[in-house]
């Protein structure tokens, strides 16, 4: 079976992040992808020029024409930009997927620096969309951001804050700890079944753009096709790292370049 995987997200015409990034990797993990988008951005890989934000009746209204029509397997929720947009979201998902599993990667700031979510629309995921989700996916910044602290150091303070932000209500965690030097990426996961920890050998690069939005939806895709969070998040963290290490055939940009699908 062919799962029907939907990105709830914003567009990146440079291709590497956002709602393109993800119907790359929905597709290359066997997935069928359908979108809908949240905000239009200006980028490329040095950065964030623009933002357009359609009407947020327009975006309730993508999201109905695909859920009138199609069943939906997973869905996976990138850049929300401000508070209507994330209630309206929570909102659908309630009335429309509340037993479809759903991947939110609470995307906030991008690499460049340019803000993705206002401080009311990060409220509002606190309080409204954490609690729909079935895997939170937070970088280390993102996680000290939602829980007003100062990011993880260590394996300790990650199991820490991962089970931390699954008392505000999302299923599962992985609180990735890409930001942290060493010869490994290690992820934290916490589940209902404790905690796991992924590993990955670390890949030094610039090509890094659309990492977090990669990640997410391979494990939508994966969720879809049934697999356990658990097993659903190896399997994305050995995709990812399979991008990285490919992204040096590409060349696009000079900024931060997008992994190779
Ligand atoms: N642009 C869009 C539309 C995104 O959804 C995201 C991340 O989710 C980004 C940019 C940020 O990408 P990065 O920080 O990996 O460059």
């Amino acid at each position: 079976m062919i799962p029907n995987i939907l990105s709830i997200a914003g567009s990146d015409p440079s291709g590497g992040a956002g709602i393109q990034a993800d119907i790359k990797a929905i597709s290359a993990n066997g997935g069928y992808a359908m979108s809908v988008i949240t905000a239009l951005t200006a980028q490329n890989t040095q950065g964030v020029r623009a933002v357009y934000l359609p009407p947020v009746d327009f975006i309730v209204e993508q999201a109905n024409a695909v859920f009138d029509d199609i069943s939906t397997d997973a869905v996976k929720i990138g850049m929300l930009v401000n508070a209507d947009i994330t209630r309206a979201i929570t909102t659908i998902l309630i009335e429309r997927a509340a037993t479809t599993p759903v991947v939110v990667d609470p995307v906030m700031i991008a690499k460049g620096g340019a803000s993705l979510l206002d401080p009311s629309g990060v409220d509002s995921l606190i309080t409204q969309l954490i609690p729909q989700a079935t895997l939170l996916t937070p970088n280390l910044p993102e996680a000290a951001f939602l829980l007003g602290c100062a990011p993880a150091q260590t394996e300790t303070e990650m199991e820490i804050q991962a089970t931390a932000l699954r008392t505000m209500g999302a299923n599962s965690v992985l609180l990735k700890g890409g930001h942290l030097d060493g010869q490994f990426s290690h992820d934290c996961l916490a589940t209902a079944d404790g905690i796991d920890w992924l590993q990955a050998p670390r890949i030094l690069t610039r090509n890094t753009h659309g990492t977090g939005c990669t990640l997410a939806a391979t494990i939508a895709t994966n969720l879809g096709h049934g697999q356990s969070p658990a097993l659903a998040c190896t399997n994305a963290k050995r995709y990812i790292h399979a991008t990285i290490e490919q992204a040096h055939q590409l060349k696009v940009g000079s900024g931060h370049g997008p992994v190779h699908h």
